[in-house]
């Protein structure tokens, strides 16, 4: 029910955790976290219930192995798959270099999935959520001739044209480091963008501390951050104007 991603100049999971904790507010049964260490490293961790649990998981593992300046986080509220560790999110394709945070529903996720098994891919967990990753990776690697190999924002645009439903997702992969990408079709996502460090979330509530500068997506629209700024283009990979806003109300 809350996303927040991040590239910048600090510590990407400190700054995923407090965005994390001002969207609670919505609502939420699971929460995860993904942070890119920028050497080809992608650490994700996730658990059901509150983000105590999340918290304790990343104390058991130590924070220092989430160490990296560009990463995501996401609450959930399930919809497809029961409220458990192996349904929260980040999901991850099966090479463990994709990850995907998502809002929202796959209403052909059915489709996608029994696609995705004839061609040998065993799914790791129940949502409609984790077909994405699959799929993305997919066209990056060029195993799905989408024309877009090697091309993350583009390999994410190819499979946002196959997807029905409503969702902001947004999407990290090991290969690119420093980079996040975030689309939406009919679920809420804004860009927050700070100095030397850019922000998406579903709420400007996730990083009104860092900076009040955002700009708001439209519908069927794709995001790429960096620590530089921003990219906006439609799911066909055509710039189109932004609407920029300053936040001048207290939240
Ligand atoms: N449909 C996805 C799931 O059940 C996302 C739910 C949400 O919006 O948090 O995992």
């Amino acid at each position: 029910c809350g996303i927040v991603g991040y590239v910048g100049n600090k510590q990407a999971l400190d700054v995923v955790l407090d965005g994390l904790r001002r969207l609670e507010y919505r609502g939420y049964d699971s929460s995860g976290v993904a942070v890119l260490d920028g050497a080809g490293g992608l650490a994700v961790e996730r658990r059901a219930g509150q983000l105590g649990n999340l918290e304790a998981r990343l104390d058991e593992v130590g924070r220092d192995s989430l160490r990296g300046t560009a990463g995501m986080g996401h609450t959930r509220w399930a919809t497809h798959g029961a409220p458990t560790d192996r349904n929260a999110h980040p999901h991850v394709d099966t090479t463990g270099r994709v990850a995907v945070v998502h809002n929202g529903i796959i209403e052909n996720f059915g489709v996608l999935r029994a696609e995705l098994e004839r061609s040998g891919v065993e799914l790791a967990s129940d949502t409609d959520t984790e077909t994405t990753a699959h799929l993305i990776a997919r066209a990056y690697d060029g195993v799905d001739d989408h024309g877009t190999a090697g091309d993350l924002a583009a390999s994410v645009r190819a499979v946002c044209r196959r997807l029905e439903g409503a969702f902001t997702l947004v999407v990290t992969h090991a290969d690119v480091p420093g980079r996040v990408i975030a689309a939406r079709r009919s679920s809420p996502l804004v860009v927050g963008v700070g100095e030397g460090e850019t922000f998406v979330a579903s709420d400007v509530a996730a990083f009104i501390e860092h900076t009040r500068d955002a700009v708001e997506l439209g519908q069927d629209q794709v995001v790429e951050i960096d620590d530089a700024g921003y990219r906006v283009t439609d799911f066909h990979g055509v710039d189109v104007e932004t609407r920029p806003f300053h936040v001048d109300w207290d939240m």
